[in-house]
């Protein structure tokens, strides 16, 4: 199984050891494998497998050349999560189920791949016989920051920097990130949106002065984030374990599809599904549910991705994106695998701010995604609205996918039994989800938040509570985005 970069025309090749250990492709493109794996499974048994059974087998599919992939799955797995299930499925009323992603230790969906990362990238230096340091330098409009952090503590032969937008993430995640930190790890606010610090790690990464530096100190960057193949794959497994849970209960029988409902910012979680569809699970519509920043509807609908609009910062702040990186992959994929065509665009993108797909590549996207948005005063309704008629508690990112998901029902007539996806606890937002409940603005925010949400609902957050609260927080370094290169020089001495 080899890789290769979804901008390169010439299609050069690397193991799937080197696409993880670089992260992002030299040229700028994501790494995408050079013939998708075709695998035969008997779809009863893998999914009705225990969690890390499904794990290793979509793991091994990927990347069959890792060492111990039974070892990754039982490390990344384990008892670091409150569920033995990891992602165990809620019924709703009617023909909907949440498949809860946020059991691990850092409360939302990010820990799935990143307790797994860490371990593939290990193996993957061991398959190199590669002795650098790595360095993940990683973006974040919130959770992937934290996930990254406790993924990698402790972790020989890596250290973290981490950047986030000031402005652009939730008191709560805040703390709870400054308090994650470890040794060898650094986290710096930047002052500017989520897209900008994103664009910059881009380009510090590709930067070849600055890998010369690193490589003279014996060190090398890669990504946490979902443009790293090695987070990528990891939540395929979730899409096989939720349609297992979904026979197991009778809601639907063995080979009958089921759509998925996607909060979406880089478009890594839904991507992961797309996947799950193409290795042959029974997967109906995606529907890619957006916040007030809804560039990926209005591509879906229009076929031209403009990123030239006003940037929001809204209440569901992880997906506060106008470039999503994973989209390329989806565009390389129907394109039937046209570089030429991805790299033009991407650029297009760069330079101009736009671009438009084809009458049939746009066709082509229509047959398996759907897609909407909801504004921020839909989010605190649709919170209300669930936990009045369900009893269920939803985060404001989750609620997306909720209220995206009832729209599109509604508008098409499709029946078929859908699962949103939940990326994060509700106890991550607070102030929000209060809020939602009570129709007003909270007197009370973090810690003081949490706890009169849970006398609210009667339920308790103790587990939450220590996650997020439970560590001494450090002070926040502000920096420019033109400061971020000067920053990492200095955080690494390089
Ligand atoms: C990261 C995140 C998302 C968006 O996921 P993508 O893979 O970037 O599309 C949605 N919800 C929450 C809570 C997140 O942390």
């Amino acid at each position: 199984m080899e890789y290769r970069s979804t901008r390169d025309p010439h299609a050069h090749t690397v193991s799937a050891a080197t696409a993880i250990r670089q992260g992002l492709a030299p040229d700028g493109g994501l790494f995408v494998p050079t013939t998708f794996p075709e695998p035969s499974y008997d779809l009863a048994s893998l999914t009705q497998a225990d969690y890390q059974t499904i794990a290793q087998t979509v793991l091994g599919w990927f990347f069959p050349d890792l060492a111990d992939l039974a070892g990754v799955a039982r490390a990344a797995y384990g008892s670091q999560w409150a569920s033995a299930a990891i992602t165990p499925l809620v019924d709703l009323r009617g023909n909907t189920s949440i498949l809860e992603l946020f059991h691990g230790p850092t409360l939302a969906f990010k820990d799935v791949a990143l307790q797994a990362l860490p371990q593939l990238l290990t193996r993957a230096k061991q398959a190199l016989g590669a002795s650098e340091e790595t360095v993940i330098l990683t973006a974040t409009s919130g959770d992937t920051g934290t996930a990254a952090l406790r993924g990698f503590r402790g972790v020989a032969g890596t250290r973290v920097i981490v950047f986030y937008p000031n402005d652009g993430i939730s008191p709560v995640q805040e703390a709870q990130m400054l308090g994650q930190a470890g040794d060898h790890q650094a986290v710096v606010a930047v002052e500017g949106n989520f897209d900008q610090a994103q664009t910059r790690v881009k380009e510090i990464f590709t930067d070849p002065q600055m890998a010369a530096a690193l490589a003279d100190h014996g060190q090398a960057f890669s990504s946490a984030n979902s443009m790293n193949i090695g987070r990528l794959i990891p939540q395929v497994a979730y899409y096989f374990a939720a349609y297992g849970q979904a026979v197991a209960r009778g809601t639907i029988k063995l080979g009958e599809a089921l759509n998925f409902a996607v909060p979406t910012g880089n478009f890594g979680d839904i991507l992961a599904g797309y996947y799950a569809k193409q290795l042959g699970l029974p997967v109906g519509r995606l529907i890619c549910a957006s916040n007030e920043n809804h560039v990926l509807t209005d591509f879906f609908a229009s076929g031209t991705y403009d990123k030239r609009r006003q940037f929001t910062v809204t209440n569901a702040p992880a997906m506060d994106i106008l470039v999503s990186s994973n989209l390329e992959r989806l565009l390389f994929a129907v394109t039937g695998e046209d570089a030429g065509q991805v790299a033009s665009w991407m650029d297009q993108l760069a330079t101009v701010g736009c671009y438009s797909v084809s009458p049939a590549v746009h066709a082509k996207l229509g047959e398996s995604f759907a897609a909407g948005y909801a504004n921020p005063d839909q989010v605190k309704d649709e919170i209300r609205r669930v936990f009045i008629e369900d009893g269920y508690l939803l985060d404001p990112h989750s609620a997306i996918g909720a209220f995206v998901a009832r729209r599109y029902q509604e508008e098409s007539g499709d029946e078929r039994p859908t699962v949103l996806l939940a990326t994060a606890s509700p106890a991550k937002f607070p102030e929000t989800v209060l809020a939602a409940l009570t129709g007003q603005d909270p007197q009370t925010s973090g810690q003081a938040a949490l706890a009169e949400l849970s006398r609210r609902t009667g339920q308790s957050f103790a587990r939450e509570q220590t996650a997020l609260f439970g560590r001494q927080a450090r002070a926040p370094r502000v920096v420019t985005p033109a400061e971020m290169e000067a920053t990492v020089r200095e955080i690494l001495q390089a």
